[in-house]
């Protein structure tokens, strides 16, 4: 039984999706004591109450402290079985962190799997739909792994009601880690605001703004297509294309926040991150080190990727990472460039 403290580092619900994960992907127990204690819920909440329950049902496992608010689990996973699931959060909780819980381990599994996926498409604090699509699957599909995703609905904040399907290829022996230090040649720029059942002119002052702030051309900035059924909710992405990556920048309208702050938000991190010439932002440099591990873990060797910042996110997800893996992460760097690389022990 691997003995986790869930108030380490970050603090938050990462650590608890990532050791189902690998608990899943390894066969491993564990133990989580103090789960989010960093945060000001502690606790699971209704969206890590589906993480555990979904690994649960994928692997059979045996679960003690499945409960809202709880803040222990102990989870001994058994057999993963691919095939077709459903999962819903039940309220506006994300559904793409159900997602990055059972991923890998569907990915390792021996036959295809299916996913319907409901909740939160597009939450602060989580990864959004596009994010997942644009800039996370193209590189596990480098990494040797298929995936195909398709949103069906749109889920905001507090509505909720968003539908992801998801189909995942088993990924055999084809795994491979690689590295990823350059972001190569920039290809293409584009902005989306997604705001259904919102007024048109929020669409238009948060384009103008980011397109006045950026330099971007009227091409660049798009109005996105939303369904009669959809939202209220407010998502403006910026998607910056580069030869070896896509990075999606996402913004999120609030009550009491103008169209024109929400534009400047994304326009501070799309800035940030083109100062730099690291290959990954900051959500993917966390996200980035599980799948990257995984393949250094079955492969062997090492393999490494530069980033523009080393959050505490992406630190703790490490140290969470070596609790399953007999990998090691060295990091290097400073400013807007840091350089991550994974070894097999
Ligand atoms: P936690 O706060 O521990 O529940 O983890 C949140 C996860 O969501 C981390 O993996 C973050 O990188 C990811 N995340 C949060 N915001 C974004 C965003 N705007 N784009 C992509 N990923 C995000």
């Amino acid at each position: 039984m691997i003995e986790i403290d869930g108030s380490v580092g970050e603090g938050g619900g990462q650590i608890l999706r990532t050791s189902l994960a690998l608990s899943m992907c390894t066969g491993q127990p564990f133990a989580l004591n103090k789960i989010r204690a960093g945060r000001a819920k502690p606790g699971l909440m209704r969206q890590h109450l589906t993480c555990v329950n979904a690994a649960a049902e994928i692997c059979g496992a045996e679960v003690q402290g499945a409960e809202l608010n709880s803040q222990s689990l102990s989870f001994t996973p058994g057999q993963v079985r691919a095939g077709d699931y459903t999962f819903n959060v039940g309220t506006a909780g994300s559904c793409t962190l159900v997602l990055q819980t059972v991923w890998p381990a569907l990915m390792l599994a021996d036959e295809p799997s299916q996913l319907k996926l409901g909740g939160g498409t597009h939450n602060p604090m989580a990864p959004p739909f596009h994010f997942l699509e644009r800039s996370y699957a193209p590189l596990l599909r480098k990494l040797g792994a298929e995936v195909e995703l398709e949103l069906r609905r749109l889920g905001f904040y507090p509505a909720g009601g968003g539908e992801i399907e998801v189909k995942i290829w088993p990924a055999g022996d084809r795994l491979q880690a690689f590295d990823l230090n350059e972001r190569g040649a920039r290809l293409e720029g584009y902005a989306e605001c997604f705001a259904p059942a919102l007024p048109r002119s929020v669409v238009r002052r948060e384009l103008q703004q980011l397109g006045a702030d950026l330099g971007w051309s009227d091409e660049q900035l798009r109005e996105a297509a939303s369904r009669q059924n959809e939202g209220p909710g407010n998502a403006l992405l910026a998607t910056l294309v580069y030869e070896n990556v896509c990075e999606v920048v996402t913004g999120f309208g609030e009550k009491g926040v103008s169209a024109e702050q929400v534009a400047r938000d994304v326009v501070r991190e799309v800035r940030s991150y083109q100062v730099s010439d690291a290959a990954l932002g900051p959500h993917l440099a966390d996200q980035w080190a599980l799948p990257l591990a995984l393949a250094v873990w079955r492969r062997g060797g090492a393999a490494s990727y530069t980033c523009t910042e080393l959050t505490p996110h992406a630190l703790t997800n490490f140290e969470t990472i070596k609790l399953f893996l007999p990998v090691r992460f060295s990091t290097s760097g400073s400013g807007s460039r840091w350089s991550v690389s994974v070894k097999a022990r």
